[in-house]
């Protein structure tokens, strides 16, 4: 084991599972749901968004959760996180909230999950959000380093890009064009066996 010991920090939707709200989307039709952080910017502004319009067409936390329970990991999710979690310590960081967050974890064989909170009424009204902290992911690559972990991380969007700059190294996965083209200093792969191998020998490991 190298001196420091190694963690790796994984994003979720986008390199485990496919996206939440564009899933919730199509199981309702709500064409708003579509848009994402790519379209409007100001994250508190879509959230308001989100939840004013699951409001007005009476989506609760319930229905969302049902579509969630049907939605599977992207093949070889599973199998890859397995064998990460055999050779290091891994920890999910996601800007997704428990209540949907969860579901998943079950699929995933119950990693660890580091996100936010949802507020909800009787009704199972989703009636607000509660984000741990503004940028979460980064300050969480921070604190393990601060703990004395060598920290790995992999991601596909922008909002990871700050957690992966962060890290000791970092890779994007499955990220769209338009972000591996923003960000030429982090390097990306598309496929799990080529990850698992970046990460483990990032990581000062031997690929098993
Ligand atoms: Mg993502």
């Amino acid at each position: 084991m190298p001196t420091k010991p190694p963690l790796c920090c994984c994003d979720l939707e986008g390199v485990f599972t496919p996206e939440v709200w564009i899933a919730v989307h199509h199981a309702t039709g709500i064409p708003e749901l579509k848009l994402t952080t790519r379209d409007v910017k100001d994250y508190d502004e879509l959230m308001r968004m989100r939840l004013g319009v699951l409001d007005r067409h009476g989506v609760t936390l319930g229905k969302i959760q049902e579509v969630i329970e049907g939605m599977d990991l992207l093949p070889g999710a599973r199998a890859f996180l397995d064998r990460l979690r055999g050779a290091m310590q891994v920890v999910i960081l996601s800007d997704t909230y428990y209540e949907f967050g969860m579901p998943f974890m079950r699929k995933l064989g119950l990693p660890t999950l580091l996100c936010h909170t949802l507020e909800t009424d009787e009704a199972g009204r989703i009636t607000g959000y509660h984000l741990r902290s503004r940028d979460s992911k980064r300050e969480a690559v921070a604190a393990f380093q601060g703990l004395g972990f060598r920290v790995v991380a992999m991601g596909d969007s922008y909002n990871d890009t700050t957690m992966l700059r962060a890290a000791d190294r970092g890779f994007l996965f499955h990220a769209p064009e338009n972000v591996k083209k923003d960000f030429p200093d982090l390097e990306a792969t598309d496929d799990y066996e080529v990850l698992l191998g970046k990460l483990l020998a990032a990581a000062g490991l031997a690929k098993p």
